[in-house]
């Protein structure tokens, strides 16, 4: 079976620090990492190598330096890895991404499509299943665990706020993954020797896949980010002296006018 992962190279927020003079962020050597959600969509492929037998193409769309986090997941086991590059992709919305992301997807044979659930940077969770829209196959959200891996369909448990939900589904799909389902391998050193091979990296441009060029990079993108800022700090807090049944109400009609409960 053919299986595509989606990686997209992100910045690691949880190195992000906030300049205390300024108020800005400081990205400044801010080292870049594979998604996490992505990285146990990696995994997960990999597990389905191991015991059912699969070829695993791994795609992410980005600037150059992207290379390096499909070489991490070449190492790692995958077969093949491509980068999806160009300035006509540049400053794309998640319209205009998951255009590009399917359009590439389109030059290849897939059963399985697995995207993370949501990029650290963009935040929004939407190019997967947008991906899913535009190749016109079915899409599952939030799976935390794969059962169940045969020839023609796929079952999976999906996560739930308040319940989870197992679904079985015929290929060709595209899933989405959490970071939390497993515990990525560690490359191999064996594949670490192979990675700065000349053709490793198989780079596609705009003239490599078949798209509507209105619809993908910063002109084809339906929304534009017009201001983006730093979050003020929070406000000191307020010291009550009253007895306990009537400080929980004030938590409680504090977090009532927040919307928070
Ligand atoms: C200069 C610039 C301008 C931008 N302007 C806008 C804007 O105006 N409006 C707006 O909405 N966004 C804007 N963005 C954000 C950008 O569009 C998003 O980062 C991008 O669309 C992906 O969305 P996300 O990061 O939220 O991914 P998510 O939807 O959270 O990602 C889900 C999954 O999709 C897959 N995926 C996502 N992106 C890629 C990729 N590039 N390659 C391979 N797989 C991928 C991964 O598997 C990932 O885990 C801008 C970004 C830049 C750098």
């Amino acid at each position: 079976m053919n299986i595509v992962v989606l990686v997209k190279q992100v910045p690691d927020t949880n190195e992000v620090k906030i300049d205390p003079e300024t108020g800005r962020i400081m990205r400044e050597g801010l080292p870049s990492i594979i998604n996490p959600d992505d990285k146990a969509g990696i995994e997960e492929a990999l597990k389905i190598k191991d015991e059912n037998g699969a070829h695993v193409t791994v795609l992410s769309m980005g600037p150059p330096q992207a290379a390096e986090a499909l070489k991490e997941a070449y190492a790692m086991g995958c077969d093949e890895v491509i980068l999806l590059t160009d300035r006509a992709f540049g400053g794309a919305d998640t319209w205009a991404t998951s255009t590009a992301i399917a359009a590439a997807i389109n030059n290849l044979d897939y059963d399985l499509i697995i995207a993370g659930r949501q990029a650290i940077d963009g935040d929004t969770a939407q190019v997967g299943p947008q991906t899913a829209e535009h190749l016109a196959i079915p899409s599952i959200s939030y799976v935390e665990d794969i059962k169940e891996v045969n020839g023609s369909n796929i079952t999976v448990q999906r996560q739930y706020e308040d319940r989870y939900q197992i679904l079985k589904a015929k290929f060709p799909v595209l899933i989405t993954t959490l970071g939390e389902m497993n515990s990525p391998r560690y490359m191999r050193v064996s594949r670490i020797y192979d990675i700065n091979k000349e053709d490793l990296v198989k780079v596609w441009t705009v003239e490599d896949i078949e798209v509507d060029k209105s619809n993908i990079g910063l002109a084809g993108s339906p929304t534009r980010v017009k201001a983006s800022f730093t979050k003020g700090a929070k406000q000191a807090g307020k010291v009550f002296d009253v007895d306990s049944e009537e400080g929980a109400n004030i938590i409680i009609d504090k977090l009532a006018e927040e919307f928070l409960i």
